[in-house]
C-alpha cells in the first residue's frame, strides 16, 4: 500500500510532498486527530516513502527497504505501542538505545510511538532528553488522539499535524474502490462512520451490519418514546448481541443525536443517517418527554460501566429499565 491508497488527509499528504521535496525533515511530528482515522496507516506510509529507493514522493513496494517495513523487520524502524496501558519508561529507554546507534541500511533512523498520549510522566521526560539533542539520522513520529496529554516542552519541540475525519465521499470510495461494495450499501455505511475509516472498516467486517442497523434505529425509537412492552421484549435480543453490543450503542447514541440535532436546528446536512431523514424529520416533531442527552449519557455510561467488567445482563437490564421508566 502506497499514498495512492490513502484516502482523505490530502492537504498532509501535500504538506509532507514539499518536506520530502525539500529534504528538510524535522526530527519529530505529532500526529493528532481522533482515534481511527489512519494517523498509524499515514505514517508506516510516509516513513516507507522516505526510506524507498525511489526518488519520487511514492514508494515503489518492491524495493527492499520497501518490503521490510511492510513485513515490520526494517532494522532501521522501531514502532512503540502501549504495554498494557500506558508507555513505560523502560520502552523509551530501549528506543533511546535504538536511537543512540547509526542506521544500518537507510539515512534515517525512525521512531513511531503509537498511542503516545498513554505515554507516562517519566517516559515523557526520557523522551524529552532525547528531543533536546537528537541523532541527525533520528525520525520520531507520535501518534496520538489528544496531544493535550503530551508535555508543552515536547509539543514545542515538534511539528503538530492535525488529521481531521475523512469526508463522507472520501469514505464511500473507499468502500467503494478497496473493499468492493456496492453503492447502496457504502452510502450506509459511510454515513454511519461519521468520517471515521476505521468504523466504516468494521461495520464492513460485521456481516450483519445493515440488518443491525435497522432493528437498533426501530428499537431505538421505541425507547424513545415509551414503547415499554417492546423495549423490553428488546433486552433478550441485545443480551444476545453482545458481541456487537458497542456498533449497537453507536448506532443508537448516532440517531438520538440526528433527532436532537434537528429539533435544534433543523439542519439535515450534518445528520448521521440521511438516508433516514423523513423519519427523524417525523420524530423530532413527536412530543418526547424524555430527556435526550440524559439518554445518550446512559448509554455512554453503560459503556464505561462494561469496560469496566461490570456484569454484562445486569448492566444492560439496567440500562434500558432505566431508559423506559
Ligand atoms: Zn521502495
Amino acid at each position: 500500500m502506497s499514498f495512492n491508497n490513502i484516502y482523505g488527509h490530502d492537504k498532509n499528504k501535500e504538506y509532507f510532498k514539499k518536506i520530502f521535496e525539500s529534504k528538510k525533515i524535522s526530527h519529530s511530528y505529532i500526529f493528532d486527530g481522533v482515534e481511527g482515522i489512519g494517523k498509524k496507516l499515514f505514517a508506516m506510509n510516509l516513513i516507507k516513502t522516505i526510506m524507498c529507493k525511489n526518488e519520487d514522493f511514492i514508494s515503489c513496494e518492491i524495493c527492499n527497504s520497501c518490503k521490510k517495513i511492510n513485513h515490520m523487520n526494517h532494522p532501521d524502524v522501531m514502532i512503540i505501542e502501549p504495554d498494557g496501558n500506558s508507555i513505560k519508561n523502560n520502552q523509551v529507554k530501549e528506543f533511546q538505545k535504538f536511537l543512540s546507534y547509526k542506521p544500518n541500511e537507510s539515512k534515517y533512523k525512525i521512531v513511531i510511538i503509537n498511542d503516545s498520549n498513554k505515554m507516562t510522566l517519566s517516559s515523557q521526560n526520557t523522551i524529552l532528553k532525547i528531543l533536546e539533542e537528537p541523532p541527525e539520522y533520528g525520525i520520531i513520529i507520535f501518534i496520538s488522539n489528544n496531544s493535550n496529554n503530551l508535555l508543552e516542552t515536547i509539543k514545542s519541540r515538534s511539528q503538530i499535524i492535525k488529521f481531521k475525519k475523512l469526508l463522507n465521499d472520501e469514505v464511500q470510495s473507499f468502500l467503494i474502490s478497496e473493499l468492493k461494495l456496492s453503492n447502496d450499501k457504502a452510502v450506509s455505511i459511510a454515513l454511519f462512520s461519521d468520517g471515521i475509516i476505521n468504523k466504516a472498516y468494521q461495520a464492513y467486517e460485521n456481516s450483519e451490519f445493515l440488518e443491525i442497523r435497522e432493528r437498533i434505529i426501530d428499537y431505538s425509537n421505541q425507547l424513545i418514546f415509551n414503547d415499554k412492552i417492546n423495549a423490553i421484549k428488546g433486552i433478550a435480543y441485545l443480551n444476545k448481541e453482545k458481541d456487537n453490543i458497542l456498533l449497537i450503542f453507536d448506532i443508537m447514541i448516532g440517531w438520538i443525536r440526528d433527532i436532537l440535532i434537528v429539533q435544534a436546528t433543523s439542519n439535515y446536512d450534518i445528520v448521521l443517517n440521511k438516508d433516514k431523514s423523513e423519519l427523524i424529520k417525523k420524530n423530532s416533531y413527536k412530543l418526547v418527554d424524555k430527556n435526550l442527552v440524559i439518554v445518550i449519557e446512559k448509554i455512554n455510561q453503560t459503556i464505561n460501566d462494561l469496560d469496566n467488567n461490570i456484569n454484562y445482563k445486569l448492566a444492560i437490564d439496567n440500562l434500558i429499565l432505566n431508559i423506559i421508566e
